[in-house]
């Protein structure tokens, strides 16, 4: 497999990543998940956006500019001939001898590479089971860091429940899943907390929010209780790898009639529109 390595696309096996890394040690890095369709990233410019966003918010400057990286990442994929799957991107913040605060001498080191992946479509079918727990993440969840203890910890309780996601939940509202946004629908609208601090801003959330007011579906953007998402006639989450994708069960209480409601059912069809006009 071919790799990116700063700013050069190398085999894997030639890598080199220091055991002083900050990202290894520390976390001290941001990362991006893209999506390609039919050999194509899928919103790539909003996941650079938001790279960005990510390094600027811990002070963290790119190694070399973002057309360049645009264009790396789009080489990588073609070397690699990626057809679908994902690209994953990360930048740390270099390597120096062990201490806390900000090396003065580290260089940032990107490294992204990719990974053959087909669409979900078994889960974007028949729905997915999911668990509640409680939100025990930092108060930046908004930054893309690599930080990810909080959600591999929920993760590993929805795996050990036999469900494919948890459910976070902070100081009584329900924020997103452990690696992905959540919309819950009651009547006719369509509910999703609002993009703040507590939530990651995801690229598939800002897409369905499009598409929905396309549709015309009222939506609001207020946070809810798990009360109110227990109610709910439909429940979803959004995220790069797993789409438009149903919940059928939380906690092992159906949602709603147990089945994919029409609600998510019409933005699913609206999303698979927008990759085949996207990637065509
Ligand atoms: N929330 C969290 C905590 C995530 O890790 C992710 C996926 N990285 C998402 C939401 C979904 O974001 P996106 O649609 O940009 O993949």
């Amino acid at each position: 497999m071919i790799i990116l390595y700063d700013d050069r696309l190398i085999k894997r096996e030639e890598a080199n990543i220091d055991i002083e890394d900050r990202a290894y040690q520390f976390g001290d890095g941001i990362y991006e998940v893209i999506r390609v369709y039919h050999g194509i990233p899928f919103y790539l410019n909003e996941h650079l956006e938001r790279f960005q966003k990510s390094a600027d918010a811990i002070r963290l400057s790119l190694p070399y500019p973002m057309e360049t990286l645009a264009q790396k990442l789009l080489d990588l994929a073609r070397e690699n001939q990626l057809e679908e799957g994902n690209l994953y991107l990360q930048l740390s913040r270099g390597t120096s001898p062990r201490s806390h605060a900000f090396p003065s001498d580290a260089k940032p080191l990107i490294i992204g590479y990719t990974q053959p992946d087909s669409r979900p479509l078994t889960a974007l079918q028949n729905g997915v089971t999911a668990i509640t727990d409680e939100d025990i993440r930092w108060l930046r969840c908004d930054i893309k860091s690599l930080n990810l203890l909080g959600a591999v910890l929920a993760k590993q309780k929805a795996v050990d429940h036999g469900a494919k996601e948890a459910i976070l939940v902070r100081n009584g509202t329900v924020t997103e899943g452990s690696s992905t946004n959540i919309f819950m629908v009651k009547g006719q609208t369509l509910w999703t907390h609002p993009a703040n601090h507590f939530i990651l801003h995801g690229i598939t959330r800002k897409i369905t929010l499009q598409l929905a007011e396309y549709l015309g579906i009222s939506v609001k953007l207020e946070p809810f209780s798990p009360s109110h998402l227990a109610e709910a006639d439909e429940v979803f989450l959004t995220s790069t790898t797993m789409e438009v994708c149903p919940i059928v069960q939380i906690d092992g209480k159906a949602v709603g009639n147990g089945k994919p409601g029409p609600i998510t059912r019409q933005l699913q069809k609206a999303f698979e529109k927008e990759i085949e006009r996207v990637c065509q």
